[in-house]
C-alpha cells in the first residue's frame, strides 16, 4: 500500500515536472528588440515558460501544441516599466489614505493595479517604493497566486529627515515621531548602511533613494539636495555588497550630481539636469528614467482646485511641465535612457502613454521600444532572459492591432498578453 501510494505520488510529480504546454504563436510582425527592426510572418514556438525557437512563416504545429493566430497583429517582447508604485494610485483623497488604510486594504488595491498593469502589456516592472506590501505582492505573483507583472521592488524608499520620502512629512507634531533607518529615514552613513541592510532583510531587490525634494511630498522644496555625498556612497556601496543597485529620485541638479558621482545607477525624472550631470551619466553609464507621464499628470491635476494640498500645487506646475523638454535635451546629448512612467503618481494601466511622449520629444519609435525592452532588461541585469523574444528567453509576448512603428498609440490598446508562457489576454 505504502509503495503504491509513493508510486502514484512520484508519477504525479513527474508529470507535473515534465508537462509543459507548447504554443505556436503566429505573428504578422515581430519586433526584434536587438536588431531594432520588424520581422514579417514568423512563428514563435513557446515551450512551458520559455521561447524555444522562431520559425519563418507559419509551419504546422506539433501534436498537442496550441496555435495562437496573431497573423493580423504586431508582436513585441513584454514591456518593462522601470518606475511604478504598484501599491497606490492618484486620487484627490490620497493624502488621507495613510490614516485610513490598513496593509490588507493596500494589498487588495495593489492586486488590482498589478493586474491592470499586466493587461496593458507590461510584463515586468520595477517598483520604486511603497509600504512593504510590494514585496508580498511580488512573492504572490511569482507563486502564481495573483495575476500581475514580474516585480523587482525597492520595498520602502530611503530618505533623510523631512526629505521627499520621510513618511511623516506634513503630519501634526504629535504624529511626526522620529522615524529611523527601519522606516527608511537616514541621517548619516551609518544610518544609511543600516537602512540598506534592513531592505535586504525585508527582501528588496533594489534600493530607492530620494536624492532631492519632490513634487508630491508635503514639503516646501521640490528640488533641494537631501543627502550628502558620503551618505549616498554608503548606500550604493552597501547595496552593491548585497547584489542590489540604487535608483535615485531627483529633480534638482546638485542632489542628482551627487547621486551619480556616488554610484547611483538610474536617475528618476532628472528635471533640472545640467550639462555637467549629463556628461557624468554618459561616462558612468547611468540611465535617465524620464517619467514624462508623471510630469504631465501632476501639471494637469494641479490646475484642478483641491486635487492636491496647496503646498504641492506650485511644485507640480513648475516641475511637471519641464520633464518632457529635459528628456528631449538629455536624449540629444546621448544620455542613456531607460523607460519608466512613475505609474501610481498617475493611473496604473496608462503606462504605454510614455511611448507617445518619448516619440513626441524626438526619440524614434524603435528606440522607445528598445528602451522598454532590451535596455530595461540590461538595467535590471536580466538581459539573458528578459527584453527579447529569442530562444531561451522568458515567454513574455504582447501584441497590438497596428504596427507601433507607424502608430505608436496602438501600444495604448494592447490586445494580447502572454507572460511566462501563460496567456492572460487574447
Ligand atoms: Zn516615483
Amino acid at each position: 500500500m505504502k509503495k503504491a501510494q509513493s508510486l502514484i505520488f512520484f508519477t504525479f510529480f513527474f508529470v507535473q515536472l515534465t508537462f509543459a504546454q507548447t504554443h505556436y504563436i503566429q505573428c504578422g510582425r515581430l519586433f526584434d528588440a536587438q536588431a531594432g527592426l520588424m520581422r514579417n510572418a514568423v512563428t514563435v514556438v513557446v515551450e512551458g515558460d520559455t521561447v524555444k525557437e522562431i520559425l519563418e512563416g507559419y509551419p504546422a504545429a506539433t501534436e498537442g501544441a496550441l496555435v495562437v493566430d496573431l497573423k493580423s497583429k504586431t508582436v513585441y517582447p513584454g514591456f518593462i516599466d522601470m518606475h511604478v508604485h504598484i501599491e497606490s494610485e492618484s486620487s484627490p483623497t490620497k493624502y488621507l489614505e495613510r490614516y485610513q488604510l490598513d496593509p490588507a486594504d493596500v494589498a487588495y488595491d495593489a492586486a488590482v493595479y498589478a493586474r491592470r498593469t499586466l493587461m496593458a502589456g507590461f510584463t515586468t516592472v520595477r517598483d520604486l517604493g511603497g509600504s512593504g506590501v510590494n514585496i508580498a505582492l511580488r512573492n504572490a505573483i511569482n507563486k502564481g497566486k495573483v495575476p500581475g507583472p514580474r516585480i523587482f521592488t525597492a520595498g520602502k524608499t530611503l530618505s533623510s529627515t523631512g526629505g521627499h520620502g520621510d513618511p511623516t512629512n506634513g503630519n501634526k507634531a504629535s504624529l511626526q515621531g522620529d522615524p529611523g533607518p527601519k522606516e527608511g529615514v537616514v541621517n548619516s552613513p551609518a544610518d544609511a548602511r543600516k537602512a540598506v541592510r534592513q531592505r535586504y532583510k525585508n527582501g528588496a531587490d533594489w534600493i530607492k533613494i530620494t536624492a532631492t525634494g519632490g513634487v508630491l511630498s508635503v514639503a516646501k522644496s521640490g528640488e533641494n539636495p537631501q543627502f550628502t555625498g558620503e551618505e549616498v556612497w554608503a548606500i550604493t556601496t552597501t547595496a552593491n555588497d548585497y547584489g542590489m543597485q540604487v535608483a535615485a529620485h531627483a529633480h534638482g541638479d546638485e542632489g542628482m550630481y551627487r547621486a551619480v558621482a556616488n554610484g547611483v545607477k538610474t536617475i528618476e525624472h532628472g528635471t533640472l539636469m545640467s550639462q555637467r550631470t549629463m556628461e557624468l551619466m554618459k561616462k558612468q553609464q547611468a540611465y535617465l528614467v524620464p517619467t514624462i507621464s508623471a510630469g504631465k499628470f501632476v501639471a494637469e491635476k494641479a490646475a484642478i482646485p483641491g486635487y492636491y494640498p496647496p503646498i504641492i500645487v506650485p511644485k507640480a506646475i513648475k516641475i511637471g511641465a519641464q520633464i518632457q523638454a529635459k528628456f528631449a535635451e538629455a536624449y540629444k546629448m546621448g544620455v542613456p535612457i531607460a523607460f519608466g512612467t512613475d505609474a501610481g503618481v498617475g493611473f496604473h494601466g496608462d503606462n504605454a502613454r510614455e511611448f507617445r511622449f518619448m516619440t513626441e520629444a524626438g526619440m524614434p519609435a524603435v528606440e522607445a521600444l528598445q528602451a522598454a525592452t532590451i535596455v530595461n532588461a540590461t538595467v535590471l541585469q536580466r538581459s539573458d532572459e528578459l527584453g527579447q523574444i529569442a530562444p531561451g528567453f522568458k515567454a513574455d509576448l504582447v501584441a497590438s492591432d497596428e504596427n507601433a512603428l507607424e502608430d505608436i498609440t496602438t501600444l495604448e490598446r494592447i490586445s494580447f498578453v502572454m507572460k511566462d508562457g501563460k496567456i492572460y489576454k487574447q
